[in-house]
């Protein structure tokens, strides 16, 4: 069964630890996971990003093959299925086709915009019972083919669009999604601070987990963060197992053609990547 983020994000504030949203890109990824939440008893959160729907035939398939998936695999830690990054149509779309979490991405927009469409969401979502993850301050890197640097959000402007009743908020703290360049400055935690300052208990989210160090996660998770996105990082790990299993030639071995096998090197580098990340963010045994 598919549950809302609410509960698990609002657990993982209070016990100080975090939720990790994995990106989705097709079956393998799916699988492994959710094998390796259920593995390590730990709550997850699989992220579908509007290009990735389109790409797994649209929301109704994903979320036919994510339940599906729960029920033949057994799995019996709390599964939320957001949209990632969501327009406001990909957000009714989503609704209607049984997704458990929403993402509304209105940091292009003017605030007041920003807080219309917000507002409109927050009530669909409330009757329904699925949580609502809102953006303030563009987030930096490649959002939509648009390369940016990593802006800081206004806390005044957070406190605006947590005040609405949205579930948790992603505020750019200078992160980045894709990978970080060398002369990244890092995390600006007195923006983290001071938007937690303003918004009080509401979960924070990290997008752009790939490549922040390991105590400016800690760090993070101490001032309120309580989900962090983690995509590039799983592509990585799934790129590089690949790409060993052919130069070895395994592929031209026996079977070694068969695509159970071919993608088998990289499935399994996706369970190593998303256990590293539970571990480091302190979900294990939390379900
Ligand atoms: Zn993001």
């Amino acid at each position: 069964m598919l549950v809302s983020a609410k509960e698990m994000l609002n657990k993982a504030r209070e016990g100080k630890y975090a939720v990790g949203q994995f990106n989705i890109n097709n079956l393998e990824w799916t699988k492994a996971i959710l094998l390796t939440a259920q593995e390590l008893q730990s709550p997850v959160i699989l992220g579908v990003s509007e290009g990735a729907g389109k790409y797994m035939c649209g929301y109704k398939t994903v979320v036919g093959m994510v339940k599906g998936m729960i029920e033949e695999l057994g799995i019996t830690v709390p599964v939320a299925l957001h949209l990632d990054h969501g327009t406001f149509e990909g957000a009714k779309a989503c609704i209607n086709a049984g997704f458990s979490s929403i993402m509304f991405d209105g940091s292009h927009y003017p605030i007041e915009e920003n807080i219309e469409k917000t507002t409109a969401l927050v009530h669909a979502c409330d009757i329904l019972g699925l949580s609502l993850e809102a953006e303030v301050g563009a987030i930096g890197g490649e959002e939509d083919g648009v390369i940016g640097s990593g802006e800081c959000a206004d806390p005044e402007e957070c406190k605006m669009i947590a005040d609405l009743g949205v579930t948790m908020l992603a505020a750019g703290i200078g992160n980045i999604h894709g990978k970080y360049p060398e002369n990244w400055p890092g995390l600006s935690f007195e923006t983290l601070a001071a938007v937690k300052e303003k918004v009080g208990d509401m979960p924070l989210v990290l997008h752009g987990g790939t490549g922040i160090p390991e105590d400016m996660i800690k760090k993070a998770i101490s001032l309120g963060v309580a989900k962090i996105n983690v995509n590039t990082e799983c592509q990585l790990s799934f790129q590089a197992a690949t790409r060993k299993y052919i130069e070895e030639g395994k592929d031209q071995q026996g079977k070694g053609f068969d695509p159970r096998k071919l993608l088998a090197p990289g499935f399994e580098a996706i369970k190593a990547t998303v256990k590293e990340k539970m571990e480091l963010f302190g979900s294990v045994g939390k379900a």
